[in-house]
């Protein structure tokens, strides 16, 4: 039965009954009403009279009044007869009163008459007997159907208040656990309600929802596993090996060429903690090291060399964090890493054969080069032969252009020798002025040609540098050359070399054209020139001197402003230090 139909029939049966209960509590007070009226009018007032009569008949013979008032009493008696023999005993008396007005001393009569009112009077008792019993009648009937009536409203309403609140809650209290259950993502929670009623409906509506909620959440599960195995398929067809951690470093997935280079097999590799599988792999360890020391982390230390494929490999790390927001929230989360090993052992191979080559080419250059200034120097000189104009400037420009050849294929061969990594230092204490008397000597005649002033000024008690004499001269050129050629005719460059903390700082300042400040870290990167800078070059000097300075223990850096001029300098350890 339908919850509205049980509540209109509980509640209204109730109602009925209440009614009902009403009605014929009105229906038996009225009866009982009826029921003493009728003893009062009927034969009450019958009394009455019979004792008026009887004391006016009492008086009859000395009081004239009396016959009246009998009279007046009789009147009314004859007006209430009301119950079998009444009609009688009431005509008796007339009869017999009639003959008593005529005889008033007549006392045959007058007991007749009393014998007549004494009938009247049995007459009425009796009704009021009866009635009287007829009224209790009415009474213990109203006692009874009240009683009834109210047991059963009393019954029904304690059927309804057993029931009803059970048959309403219960089945909304399972249909609130069956939603949050399927808030939770249990699809396959139904509800069970056998009554076919409302809520027999609602649960018919809800196992729908829930199973199409199931159906597509299993459709959705379908296409994730098959995307999941595209995306493995990917992975696992890469040529780079790759390997996926979650955020707690356990490891997810390693493709084919992660398991070939790191040696592992897949049980002892996925599922695993990754820093208990780097214990006993060195190359796991490298792989990781950024990860779990991040603050540890060096610049340009994304290179990795392993044994790989028969041969030696290199490989190029970039570790990718997976960041994700999670539905609802506005926070980012990591979820995991993803590391990546890019393999360059063709790039790292092409790049040294290239290295190789220009090796080469500019040590063969350098012979014929070195000769050739020879051979201009020899010319120069008057003892040779007399030159005219002409063949003068002729001699000074190819002089111009063996310097620059030589300054090239001496960088050329620096830097062979830096990207082979096969420079070799030979450090041993050097004296500073030394450094100095090489470097005005190399840059002489380049000054002059500017009209540039060389302005030196060297700390009084030095220490001795421990460095590579050749190479800590050559940067010192380099560095005099460029504040030469990047200053304006006729200008002063200042070279100082001071003490600072145990090292010999060497300063070159000049008031040429500056740096622009986004421009200042490049300009020590291979093949860097300034955009615009008029000057030939080959942009590999400050490279150069930079791995030259840093294999050696020492710092270099600038500090510039445009149109100002800059003053670059480097440190080198003193003796001291040792
Ligand atoms: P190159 O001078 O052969 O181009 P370098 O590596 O010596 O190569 O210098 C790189 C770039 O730095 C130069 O091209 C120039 O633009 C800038 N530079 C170097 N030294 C100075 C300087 N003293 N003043 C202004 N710019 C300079």
């Amino acid at each position: 039965m339908k919850i509205k139909t049980k509540l209109i029939s509980g509640v209204g049966l109730l109602f009925a009954l209440i009614i009902l209960l009403s009605t014929m509590g009105i229906f038996y007070v009225n009866a009982l009403k009826r029921d003493t009226n009728n003893i009062l009018v009927a034969n009450y007032n019958t009394l009455e009279y019979s004792r008026n009569m009887l004391l006016a008949l009492e008086k009859i013979a000395t009081d004239r009044d009396a016959l009246s008032v009998f009279e007046k009493n009789l009147d009314s008696q004859k007006q209430n007869v009301t119950e079998n023999g009444e009609q009688q005993a009431t005509a008796d008396i007339v009869d017999h009163f009639n003959n008593l007005k005529l005889n008033p001393a007549d006392s045959l009569l007058t007991s007749r008459i009393r014998e007549d009112i004494a009938e009247l009077m049995r007459l009425n008792m009796e009704a009021i007997e009866r009635k009287s019993s007829i009224a209790d009648a009415t009474a213990d009937n109203a006692v009874l159907w009240i009683s009834v009536i109210g047991t059963a409203c009393f019954l029904i309403a304690f059927v309804l208040l057993v029931n009803l609140p059970g048959n309403i809650a219960n089945p909304i209290r399972e249909l609130t656990e069956s939603i949050k259950q399927i808030a939770n993502q249990n699809y396959c929670e139904r509800v069970h309600f056998q009554d076919h009623n409302e809520f027999g409906e609602l649960a018919k509506s809800f196992n729908t929802m829930a199973e199409k909620l199931e159906e597509y959440s299993e459709s959705k599960l379908d296409k994730i596993i098959k995307g999941k195995k595209r995306i493995e398929a990917l992975i696992n067809n890469m040529h780079d090996p790759v390997i996926g951690i979650d955020e707690d470093k356990k490891v997810l997935f390693a493709n084919e060429e992660a398991l070939k280079i790191s040696g592992l097999k897949t049980e002892n590799f996925i599922g695993k903690q990754i820093q208990d599988i780097a214990v006993n792999n060195d190359l796991i360890r490298d792989l990781i090291k950024d990860l779990i020391h991040p603050d540890l982390k060096k610049e340009n230390e994304n290179s990795l060399k392993i044994f790989a494929n028969g041969k030696e490999s290199y490989f190029e790390k970039e570790i990718i964090d997976i960041n994700i927001i999670p539905t609802g929230e506005q926070q980012s989360q990591l979820i995991g890493h993803v590391i990546m090993l890019r393999n360059i052992t063709l790039f790292k191979e092409l790049d040294l054969a290239k290295t190789n080559f220009i090796g080469t080419v500019s040590h063969e250059f350098k012979t014929p080069i070195s000769s050739m200034k020879m051979s201009l120097q020899l010319l120069e000189n008057e003892n040779v032969g007399s030159l005219n104009k002409e063949q003068k400037q002729l001699l000074e420009s190819i002089t111009e252009d063996t310097d620059r050849l030589l300054k090239i294929t001496s960088e050329l061969l620096n830097l062979a020798q830096v990207e082979s990594g096969n420079m070799q230092l030979n450090i041993s204490a050097v004296n500073t002025a030394d450094i100095v008397r090489h470097t005005l000597k190399a840059t002489k005649t380049q000054a002059e040609q500017k009209n540039i002033k060389i302005a030196i000024s060297i700390e009084d008690h030095l220490p001795e540098i421990q460095a590579d004499s050749q190479k800590t001269t050559w940067v010192l050129i380099n560095l005099l050359s460029n504040a030469i050629r990047y200053s304006y005719d006729n200008s002063v460059v200042h070279l100082s070399l001071i003490k600072e903390n145990n090292n010999v700082k060497f300063l070159v300042k000049d008031s040429g054209t500056g740096i622009s400040e986004k421009y200042q870290n490049k300009i020590f990167e291979r093949y860097f020139r300034v955009p615009g800078t008029q000057k030939e070059g080959t942009g590999l000097g400050l490279a150069i001197c930079k791995e030259f300075i840093e294999a050696q223990g020492g710092s270099i850096e600038v500090v510039s402003e445009p149109g100002t001029g800059s003053t670059f300098s480097f440190t080198i350890t003193s003796t001291e230090n040792i």
